[in-house]
């Protein structure tokens, strides 16, 4: 292992950073994780700085390229985060203030599209021509990736599926739409993120239960979480579907902390394709073969491999 190889990723959560550093082959020599507080931005810097100095000190080498995965995406011409479902975030130069506190450049790219570079390259869609990466956490986010390139657009936010209205709702999601923190309702973030799916199990009469404690119910047996599950599983099958119909990837990969949840995998395909305009639907949708890690892995490779 040569020092030159290493890259140090991190992903930027609402609550906790999880940071690693991979080599040219893509392999983990390090993995953490720190919590980061709630709606402070310099908490949130100096977490991310403590994290650098974490990972580096676990490999002994100072002074590595650091990517940042973040929520949101980085504005253009005011190089300014926008967009970010964590609020405290928005109309920040975060790379700037970065760069000047670590005193080294720092890249940084929406989340989505350093879980698709990551899963492109070593992971789960590897080889394919045409891929739709979604992440499902505390917030939700798309990249398209087309040919092996991430797909920009002219806007910069190509694949932002989180703030489109969830397709197909019926009669009692149109009364009761979430509001979403765009300020619009309805949107498929409000739906389908961790919050989201808390919110909807409280609106039916549940407790006040964050996700992976109401998918542990729904297994267990409790029958509202169950209906609450099943719901978000169709939502998802929705939300999916409209993807597949727009610009038919081959594959869909799912990060963020809600791709966890296994019932994705086998009971969305039964239902999207009622929603798909092909009786022939292709399109396989796979959880992220780096696990918890992969944003955090795409985020170390928005540097160049050596050499290239
Ligand atoms: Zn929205």
């Amino acid at each position: 292992m040569s020092p030159s190889d290493l890259r140090l990723g991190i992903d930027l959560g609402c609550s906790r950073l999880t940071g690693a550093i991979v080599d040219a082959d893509h392999r983990v020599h390090a993995e953490r994780r720190l919590a980061v507080p709630v709606g402070d931005y310099s908490a949130t810097v100096a977490a991310i700085v403590e994290m650098v100095g974490i990972l580096e000190s676990d490999v002994g080498i100072e002074g590595l390229p650091v990517g940042v995965a973040t929520p949101g995406r980085l504005n253009a011409s005011r190089h300014l985060i926008c967009g970010s479902h964590a609020d405290w975030l928005n109309n920040r130069p975060l790379p700037r203030d970065l760069a000047a506190t670590l005193g080294r450049n720092v890249r940084t790219a929406h989340k989505a599209g350093c879980l698709a570079g990551a899963e492109q390259r070593s992971g789960g869609s590897a080889g394919a021509r045409r891929v739709f990466a979604a992440v499902l956490g505390s917030g939700v986010s798309g990249a398209l990736m087309i040919d092996g390139r991430l797909v920009g657009g002219a806007n910069g936010f190509a694949g932002a599926w989180g703030h489109n209205s969830l397709p197909w709702p019926s009669a009692a999601e149109m009364r009761g739409a979430p509001t979403c923190g765009c300020g619009l309702s309805g949107c498929i973030e409000a739906w389908l993120s961790g919050p989201g799916m808390s919110r909807d199990h409280e609106r039916r009469g549940g407790h006040a239960l964050a996700a992976p404690d109401i998918v542990a119910r729904a297994e267990a047996g409790e029958r509202l979480a169950g209906i609450t599950l099943r719901d978000w599983l169709a939502r998802s099958a929705r939300a999916f579907a409209m993807v597949i119909n727009l610009i038919e990837p081959e594959i869909i990969v799912v990060g963020g902390g809600l791709s966890r949840i296994r019932w994705l995998y086998s009971e969305v395909p039964k239902i999207w394709a009622r929603h798909c305009a092909t009786d022939d639907l292709r399109t396989t949708l796979v959880p992220a073969a780096h696990g918890e890690v992969s944003i955090a892995c795409g985020a170390a490779l928005l540097w160049p491999e050596p050499g290239a």
